[in-house]
Order: structure tokens, then sequence, then C-alpha cells
């Protein structure tokens, strides 16, 4: 199949063909690492130097493994089932699954996602009767996350303070909870699947027997953890394929480490490093403002990025008065792109740093009747009534499982109060089960109704046992109770969709999956004069170890029950709500949800200080690095048409705030930017120079001025302060509130800067200030407690 590499350039010809042992492609946006990756899965095969068994692949989202998949078997006639892609909690899901005796779980685990696991912790801080002002859930949450993606067991941690020893003792009871009651969090799949391998030397030689070919996409996200789990796979002999860009790493909030890349390096004794530096995705307005934006970021690798396209459209800039107008601008753009230019609606992303920005532009869409579709945010499977239905399915699979019991025991109602759940939970604790066991040692009228409720999940057990997967969802969305609760509540017509949506969800599963499909392996045609690779355990084979537990496990379809699979699919989903997919629509994410995605046209919104960059970045170290490398990953999502804008004032959750655009624009070259609106030097806009004749004659000449005079006057709460001219405005203001434009002021937070604009009175008074290490911010000065240095 030589049309394979018929289209690569040598070094990315070089990448695909290299030898089977380590190596590192490091490379800027769009210079086709994810294709290099996926070709050289395919060349592989199709050289008879792999076979799809051996191959182990991790993608950083769910929806990436598909898209690996489809473009794998529409390169190879061959089922892709047998080889390992995912991301790393699939990969860990899966092999847990298979070997969960040697892991210490129960066939039928259920993962907890993060609302989830949450709500255990609740659950059992209350039962400990733990002060959860004093200890706060989610700190737990967060500790007990951080100390196991550093590996860490409750015996591990390094606690000398009180403070963190009762941490670490309810780490300990935490983790009780969990193997009680069957379950796993997120990080818990990763250490679960570290440790296995680790502990299990059999088991270990095994996959690394069979997983020669281990290819990592988005490498510089890795965290800790994962980076040890990949070792241990690779052992001394399998060679890791990993490719990656420093400039996009964006994940050290949670844990991952760029540093992975040179450890790799050093560890493995990397001789392979190929740098690719055309890049085939954007246009050269783009492309430039992403290599001149990124250029201000200190500690980098160093690589550069060109093109043979054109400079293509300029990148457009837009300044609004309010959130809102921002959102009818973004619509009447994408109006005309589809009208116009005729882009289909899912070449048009609107990306946001934060999922509470996307409110309004969603709100906007839909008045305008335009389909769309948001990527994370509240997924599918986080939904109330979804939730629900799959807590019930839960039960079905693991009686044991607290969570999914707690939530729906008396859900739709059925007479079981909190008095008796606490009495179940209080039996529970005494007899060290879980509340579904305990439910005999409680008496009385509450005993009575609880027994009455596992009578009819034992129903729905028996009753579901012969159904295909989709049939199961449709039984027990009606067996619940949760369908009659919906149809009878005054919006649950939304909610009854979404339980239809699960079922189709379901249905969509079990074909994409292969449960129940008679999928026979297809042969591999091998390049002439290549000889099959041997097939190491792959296909349903059974290979025998040493120890009699120790079999290979047959692919995923055959090792989980069609509900235990979709019930882990619905935890593991990041956002990807299935039941849309492929629906013509605008596709809306946050920039940490887009990454590894191109689209023609993308929209970057609400680039304003303390937005975008995000406010806590000024607290962490290289906060504004990461900051900036999220621009980056953004502005290289585009392919042709790349759309930035602000608003001066914004509603975010529940306040408006004011705003000044972001430093980014002062970093990008402006030879490649093209301003919609008039473009306002930084410190003129409020007057905080004399020189405002400018700002006057913007003001004027701007059709947004009704929308801005609103805005303005809205947040005072004061009519009177409706756009009075700022140099007036700010020498009243000096005198009302006692600072003064020009001033230097010291602020705890954010450190020493001068003012340059003041607004409002009274308890409204507000300073713009130009801080020295962290650009200018507005204060309110009733909070801010400003001190003057002289
Ligand atoms: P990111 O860093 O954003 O994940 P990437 O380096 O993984 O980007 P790809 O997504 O693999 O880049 O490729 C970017 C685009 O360029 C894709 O549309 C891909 O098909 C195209 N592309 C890559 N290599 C070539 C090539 N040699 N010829 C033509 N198009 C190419
Ligand atoms: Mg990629």
């Amino acid at each position: 199949m030589p049309e394979l590499l018929a289209n690569l350039n040598p070094e990315q010809y070089a990448a695909v063909t290299l030898p089977n042992e380590p190596a590192l492609i490091l490379a800027g946006a769009g210079s086709g690492k994810t294709r290099v990756l996926i070709t050289r899965i395919a060349w592989l095969i199709q050289q008879g130097l792999a076979s799809p068994s051996t191959v182990l692949a991790v993608t950083f989202t769910n929806k990436a493994a598909r898209e690996m998949m489809a473009r794998l078997s529409a390169l190879l006639p061959i089922d892709t089932r047998g080889m390992w892609i995912g991301t790393f909690h699939g990969l860990c899901n899966r092999m847990l699954r298979a070997h969960h005796r040697d892991a210490g779980l129960p066939a039928t685990f259920q993962i907890l996602d993060t609302a989830d696991q949450l709500s255990a912790i609740k659950r059992l801080m209350k039962g400990l009767n733990v002060d959860d002002e004093k200890y706060p859930p989610k700190n737990l949450q967060y500790f007990i996350n951080n100390a196991k993606e550093q590996g860490l067991r409750p015996d591990q941690v390094d606690a000398s303070d009180n403070f963190n020893l009762k941490f670490v003792e309810l780490y300990r009871a935490y983790e009780q909870q969990c193997q009680r009651e069957g379950v796993v969090d997120f990080p818990e799949l990763l250490l679960r699947c570290y440790e296995l391998l680790a502990h299990n030397a059999p088991l270990r030689a095994h996959y690394q027997a069979r997983f020669r070919h281990i290819l990592v996409d988005e490498f510089q996200d890795t965290n800790k953890l994962q980076y040890a789990w990949l070792k241990l796979l690779a052992g001394q002999s399998n060679a890791i394929f990993a490719v990656g860009d420093d400039d996009q790493s964006i994940y050290a909030f949670r844990g991952a480490n760029v540093g992975n890349m040179l450890d790799f390096e050093r560890e493995f004794n990397v001789r392979h490093l190929i740098k690719l530096e055309q890049n085939y995705r954007s246009h050269g307005h783009i492309l430039d403002a992403a290599n001149e934006l990124i250029s201000n970021n200190s500690r980098r690798l160093g690589k550069n990025l060109r093109t043979d396209a054109g400079h293509g459209e300029p990148v457009r800039v837009y300044e609004a008065a309010t959130d809102t107008q921002e959102a009818g601008w973004i619509v009447e753009e994408i109006r005309a792109l589809m009208n116009q230019s005729g882009l289909a609606r899912t070449e048009i992303a609107v990306l946001y740093r934060s999922n509470a920005q996307s409110r309004t532009i969603e709100h906007t869409l839909v008045n305008a009747g335009i389909p769309y579709r948001v990527y994370g945010g509240l997924r599918f499977f986080e939904r109330q009534e979804v939730k629900h239905a799959l807590a019930y399915l839960r039960l079905i699979d693991n009686p044991n499982d607290d969570t999914a019991f707690a939530r729906v025991v008396n859900f739709p109602t059925r007479g079981i109060g909190a008095r008796s759940i606490e009495q179940l939970a209080d039996a529970a604790r005494l007899y060290n089960c879980s509340m579904a066991a305990a439910i005999p040692y409680v008496t009385g009228k509450a005993g009575s109704s609880l027994g009455a409720f596992a009578n009819l999940i034992a129903k729905m057990r028996a009753e579901t046992e012969r159904m295909s997967l989709p049939e199961t969802v449709e039984y027990v969305v009606r067996a619940s109770g949760l369908a009659d609760f919906y149809q009878g509540e005054r919006e649950g017509q939304d909610r009854l969709e979404n339980l239809q949506e699960l079922v189709n969800a379901a249905t969509a599963f079990v074909s994409e999956e292969g449960y129940g499909l008679d999928t026979p392996a297809r042969s591999i045609p091998l390049a002439p004069g290549a000889t099959a690779a041997p097939e190491v355990g792959g296909q349903g084979e059974v290979v025998v170890l040493d120890a009699a537990s120790l079999t290979e496990p047959a692919q995923n379809p055959d090792t989980m029950t069609p509900l235990a699979g979709f019930l882990s699919h619905a935890s593991l989903e990041a956002g990807e709500n299935q039941a849309q997919a492929g629906q013509d629509a605008i596709q809306l994410m946050t920039v940490h949800a887009a990454k590894g995605l191109e689209f023609t046209a993308v929209f970057i919104t609400g680039l304003e200080e303390g937005l975008f960059p995000h406010e806590n970045s000024a607290i962490e170290a290289d906060g504004l690095e990461e900051e900036r490398r999220l621009m980056y990953v953004a502005i290289t999502r585009a392919k042709e048409r790349l759309y930035l804008s602000f608003a001066q004032s914004r509603m975010l959750h529940g306040q408006t705030r004011y705003n000044v655009r972001s430093r980014f624009f002062d970093e990008l070259p402006q030879a490649t930017l093209k301003w919609l609106t008039p473009k306002v030097e930084a410190g003129t806009r409020w007057g905080g120079r004399s020189d405002n004749a400018g700002w006057g004659r913007d003001w004027f000449s701007r059709p947004d001025r009704e929308a801005r005079h609103g805005g303005y006057g809205s947040y005072a709460g004061d009519a009177a302060v409706s756009a009075p001219l700022p140099a007036f405005a700010n020498e009243q203001r000096a005198a009302e509130t006692g600072f003064r434009v020009g001033q230097q002021v010291f602020h705890t937070k954010f450190g020493e800067g001068a003012i340059t604009a003041l607004e409002g009175s009274g308890p409204d008074a507000r300073a713009q200030v130009r801080f020295k290490r962290h650009g200018e911010k507005w204060l309110a000065l009733s909070v801010a407690k400003l001190q003057v240095v002289e």
C-alpha cells in the first residue's frame, strides 16, 4: 500500500518508518504528529512488523481514540478491536476488568466520576462526624487525588501537622469505603493498574511480551503516574514512540509534567528525536500569530513552524460592550460563514476559557435557531435524570454500590426518609457491609420500606437477565418509576427525552463496541515479501501462563458484560455525547477540550484580563506561561479563519465584571490583526491618560453606544453614573475616594501598581490598577483595601 507513505514529508516519513526503538517526535501544533502516529501503526501492521494485538496506543480523549480506530480501519482492512487504543483511564479500566481478582476488585466494580467521588467523600465524612467546615470535602478530594496521582497510598503520604494527618486518616477511611462498595475513582483506575503490573511479575512479563509497540499521543500532558505505568509496560525491550509538543502542555494543574519528555529522552536513551516543522493546518497569518505569541514564553524546548499556505485571511478582532453583544456578533459571523462561505456547522468552533462562558453564547444560538453542540460542561452522562437511571443500572450490576444506592433509594420518592437512611448507614458501618447488605438489620416500618426497595432491584435484575442492553435500559427507566415521575413534572419533557437518549446511547454503544455481533478477525494483507508477525495472545486466543489465574483476557467485549461495559463507558466518556454525535452543529467547547482538534473557523472568546489569562494564573508559578500555551493551543486549532473577541463587561457567576482586554493582544503581531472595532490603546479607555480625545471619538462613533451606555451605567446600580466623560469622572472620583489616577498603591495579592482609572462612587467605587507583575485589574475599593505607597 504505497499510498500510505506517499503524502508524508521527509521528516514525517523518517518518523513513521523508524526502527522499533524509543523515539520522541517533538513538534508544534498541526505538524502532523497525530497523523504520523496513526500512519506508523498502519505501516507496522502492513509491513508485517506488528500484529494488531501487539499495539497499545494512548490518546488524550475517547473521541480521539475512536477517530484513530476509524482512520486505521479506513487505511487497513483490520479489526481494530484487536488493538488497545484508548485513554490512560480507558486502557487501565480494560486491564483491571480482565484481571479484577488479581487487582483485588469485584468483577462488577463501578467507576466513580468526579461528582460521584465528592458525594462518596461527603457521605464518609458525615458518617464519621467530621466537621466539613474545618475539613472541606473538596479539599479532601483534591488531597486524595493528588496523592494517588503521585502514586502514594495513605501509608506513604508524608504528613506532619495535625491537619494533614487528619486528611491521611480520612484518605484511609475513604479507601476502605470504596473497597467495601466495589467502586474506584478516576485516579484509582491508574494507580490500581500500576500496582497490578508492579506487584505481579508474571502478569507484567506477559503484557510486556505482548505490547511490543507502545505509542503515546500528547505526551507532554502525561502525569508522573502515567509515565511510570508506561515505563512498566515498556520494560527493558519495548520501544515507546512518543509524540508531543511542550508548547501545548496545558494540564499542569492536574499534575501533568512536561518534564516527562526530558526524563523520557534521558531514561530511554532516545536516539531518535525528530522535529517536524512544517505546519499543514493553518494559513500564514494564523500561524504567525501563534508563533509570535508563544515566543513570549521563556521555558521552551525550541522549535519552529512554517507553512506553505499563503497568508490567508487576517485574524479578526472584535471588542464588544457586553458579553451579550459579543455573542450576537459571533452568531452574525457564523451566519456569514455558513451562508457566504458555505462552511458546514461542524467546521466552526467557538472556544472559551471557562465553561460558565458558554451560557450566553448558547442562549444566543438557540434564539437564532442554529444547532450547536457543547463538549464538556455538564456532560450528558452527568445530567440528573441520566445519573438516576444509571444508578439503577449500577445497582443491578452491583447492589453494594452505596453511592448508587444512596442516590435512588428514595428517588422517585417511596417514603424512605432521611432518618431511615441514616439508620441504615449506621447499621452498614456497624456490620462493615454495604447499605444493601445492611437492610435486614433495620427493623420496623423503615425496614419494610427498605426491603421493598431491595426487592425492586432484585426483580429488575431477574427481569433484565435475558434482555439486550437497550431493552434493559428502557425497562429500568420504566420499572424504576423514573418515567412516570418525570411525566408528571412540569419541566419533565426534556428529562424524558434525555432518558430516551440514554436508550439510544445504549443502542449505539452495543453496535459500536461490537457486543453480541459476530465479528471474525479479518486477515491483514501483507506487503510483498513480508511475513506475518507472530500473534501474541491477541484476538481471543488464550495464553496460559504460570499461574492459573493469569490468562490473557480476550478482547473487551468478551470480558465485560454489555451492561458493565456501558456503565464504564458512561463514567469515562469525557463530554463526548454519543447521542448527538455526527449531528451537524456548531462546536462549542473549552480550550482544554479542543486540544488535538482542528476547524476551518475558530472563535476565541472572552479574551479579557482575569478570564484569559485566567486570574488564578497570577497566583501560580508558571501560571501565565501555561495560559499562554493554552492560547497557543486555541489559535492553532484554526485552519482558515480566526476570530478573537472580548467584552468590556460580562455577567459571570451572577456578577457583572468589568474587564480590560487580554494582554495577549499586545503579544500578537499587529500586522496579522484586523480590528473590526477601533483599537483603543491600553490605558486610554477610561481616560487614564490625558489624551482622551481618542476615547471620545471612539465612544460617539460606535454603533454599540447604547449597549455600552447601559452596561456602563448598570454596574453601579446608579443611574447617575451613565457614562460621564472619563476625565471628569476621574476627577470627581478622586475627590470622593481619596485615591487619584497615577497614584502608586500596594495590594496584598497583586503587589505594587499604579492607578490608571477610577469609577463609581460610595460602595461601588472601583479603581483600575496596573500592577507591575500582574498587569491591569479592576478592583472594588470597598473590598480591595489598597494601600497608598508614597
Ligand atoms: P496538534 O499538535 O494540534 O495535535 P498534530 O501535530 O497532531 O497537531 P495533525 O492533526 O496530525 O497535527 O495534522 C494536522 C493537519 O495537517 C491534519 O489535517 C493532517 O491531515 C494534515 N497533514 C499532516 N501531515 C500532512 C502532510 N504531509 N500532507 C498534507 N497534510 C498533512
Ligand atoms: Mg495531534
